[in-house]
């Protein structure tokens, strides 16, 4: 769902104008151009056998021992890089449920939490059922916002309450050993479970999503208007 992490399109003066009011001016996730990529050197151990920094410190792994992708914390410098996530806020998103646009609390009510997902409901018979999300949910605002100003969101998103969502593992480059060396292999997304976690450097937190239901934004927002 990378395209949230762009400015909706908008298709008139008074749309534009509730985008300007309802959405920040740039994705809580987004990274800026004051964030640069970190150099690193990836080395590998053997005891225990995984991949680590060559000047690793404590904070360069997360509770579970997973390694992450190096990042600078300056929200605000420079230019937004829209389509790059940032991540710490993306982790950080993931793990307090917080909305990926605005940062603030992400909506939640009996059906569970908000997400906007790409329409996949082709991909298995029920999707989004055990889906592994790389991208964290929205608030009713945001949501509504994105995809009622917005063509593009309006016909590829759909919007799912998630009652069980679960932090199962991480998105990021598999690295293999190349004789005392190691060398990336590509991109994964790997659980908390499979010992490949010890060869990835994560830059994703990962969602799993279950006991999800199809909502009509639509129809919440009207009812949070006539509760309200
Ligand atoms: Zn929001």
């Amino acid at each position: 769902m990378s395209e949230l992490t762009n400015r909706p399109a908008v298709d008139s003066p008074l749309a534009q104008a509730e985008v300007q009011r309802l959405l920040p001016r740039v994705p809580y996730i987004a990274t800026w151009s004051g964030e640069p990529p970190v150099r690193t050197q990836v080395v590998r151990t053997n005891w225990p056998a995984r991949i680590a920094y060559a000047d690793e410190v404590p904070h360069d792994r997360d509770g579970r021992g997973v390694l992450w992708r190096r990042a600078l914390l300056q929200p605000g410098r420079g230019k937004p890089q829209f389509g790059l996530v940032h991540p710490l806020r993306q982790r950080h998103a993931m793990r307090r449920l917080l909305c990926q646009v605005c940062g603030s609390s992400a909506d939640r009510t009996e059906q569970g939490v908000l997400w906007l997902l790409g329409d996949d409901r082709g991909d298995w018979a029920d999707w989004p059922e055990e889906m592994a999300a790389t991208h964290p949910p929205v608030c009713l605002p945001c949501a509504h916002a994105a995809v009622r100003l917005c063509p593009y969101l309006r016909r590829k998103f759909v919007a799912v309450r998630v009652r069980r969502p679960e932090v199962s593992g991480v998105h990021g480059r598999l690295y293999e050993a190349f004789g005392a060396a190691t060398k990336a292999s590509g991109d994964v997304i790997v659980r908390f479970s499979d010992p490949a976690i010890n060869w990835v450097q994560a830059f994703e937190l990962v969602m799993c999503l279950r006991e999800c239901t199809f909502v009509d934004l639509e129809a919440e927002l009207t009812q949070l208007r006539s509760d309200g």
